[in-house]
């Protein structure tokens, strides 16, 4: 264990001198701290930067790593994961501190995020440059980074909708390249890292996007940045929306307890949402130690105060098996299960 810690730490110390950034790194890091559900054991190594540096230092740090054979996790604000009780063995890059300043191109209704940028965050930024096309995002939790990964979506309209482009780092020699991803514009070798590149991508809702999928799913990447085509619009009117989804959401009881928004995909084939089918065959209360199915939302899982990776994970597989039981359907789990698991 020492001299694989070591050799993490002789990593980071090469990075930093190629790309001198200041970088936060903890050892046995617990993820608790880092996920909306509140729940995960300890990360052997954590990292986190805001610098200009930051996609640099990354590139050559996944590079070093994939060669050590060091897992990487690549981590935005915790808030789709369920990180194991006994954590993350290797490292968690953590992207939440790479904001903004966003950019937008002169004289065009296109905005320019960093991913660690929250989602909240980037729906004002367009509401302050009187700019339509984000209010959907409004109080949705994580960062956009996150959201570009999952094709983040609600209230009718998904993140592939609205993307222009994104910048992403990626193993260039990984199976999975980026041409499904839409047209290649510009890439840039960071010095001395030779798989890692930045490529930026002018994405396309017809190639790699679907219901809570992108492209990068399939990817050895980290999303840098994204640049979302927007419209003019009226202040006042997008000011009005974006407040009415954020009540919506209040309404919901999104925000009463740690939790990771809906557990399962909804699929049309059901015939109605996943939540109402948990709702209707007396699912929701539902309770393992801490962990409970939300007794305001059949599709949300709370944790009470004391719930475990481990209470969750159960919970999850406890309903889609009493579903599955008692209709037939396969409930397919949004959150993601991340870390080592028994
Ligand atoms: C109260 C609540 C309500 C929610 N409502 C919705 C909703 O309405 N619709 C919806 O779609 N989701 C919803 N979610 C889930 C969550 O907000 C979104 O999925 C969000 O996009 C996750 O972003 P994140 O930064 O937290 O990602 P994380 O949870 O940190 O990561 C999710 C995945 O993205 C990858 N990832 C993150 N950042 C990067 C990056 N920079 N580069 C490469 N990979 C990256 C991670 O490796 C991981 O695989 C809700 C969550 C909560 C807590």
């Amino acid at each position: 264990m020492r001299t694989y810690i070591n050799s993490i730490k002789n990593i980071i110390e090469y990075c930093i001198t190629r790309f001198p950034c200041k970088i936060e790194v903890r050892y046995n890091e617990p993820m608790k701290e880092h996920t909306t559900f509140k729940v995960g054991g300890p990360a052997d190594c954590w990292i986190q930067s805001g610098e200009d540096n930051f996609p640099f230092f990354c590139a050559l740090f996944l590079n070093c790593a994939r060669m050590e054979k060091i897992p990487v996790f690549i981590l935005g604000g915790g808030a789709n994961v369920v990180i194991s009780d006994r954590g993350i063995r290797g490292v968690v890059l953590d992207t939440s501190a790479w904001k903004s300043p966003q950019k937008r191109e002169k004289n065009r209704a296109e905005l320019v995020f960093r991913s660690g940028t929250t989602i909240d965050d980037a729906s004002v930024a367009a509401l302050d440059a009187g700019l339509s096309g984000l209010e959907f995002l409004a109080g949705m939790p994580g960062t956009i980074g996150g959201a570009v990964w999952m094709n983040a979506r609600c209230y009718g309209r998904e993140i592939s909708d609205v993307l222009s482009w994104t910048e992403i780092l990626i193993n260039d020699e990984c199976a999975v390249g980026t041409k499904d991803a839409g047209a290649l514009v510009q890439v840039t070798r960071p010095k001395e890292s030779k798989k890692y590149l930045i490529k930026k991508i002018y994405t396309n809702k017809t190639t790699g996007f679907g219901y809570k999928q992108s492209p990068f799913q399939k990817m050895d990447c980290l999303i840098v940045s994204a640049a979302f085509n927007l419209k003019k619009g009226d202040k006042d009117k997008i000011a009005e929306d974006m407040e009415k989804n954020r009540q919506d959401r209040k309404n919901k009881g999104h925000y009463l307890f740690p939790c990771a928004g809906s557990v399962f995909k909804n699929n049309h084939e059901f015939g109605k949402p996943a939540g109402v089918i948990i709702d209707e065959l007396g699912l929701k209360g539902l309770k393992k130690g801490g962990a409970q199915a939300a007794p305001f939302h059949g599709n949300i899982i709370i944790n009470t105060g004391d719930a475990k990776a481990e209470d969750i994970r159960y919970l999850t597989d406890e309903i889609a098996s009493k579903v599955k039981e008692k209709t037939g359907f396969i409930f397919e789990p949004e959150i993601l299960f991340i870390g080592e698991w028994s």
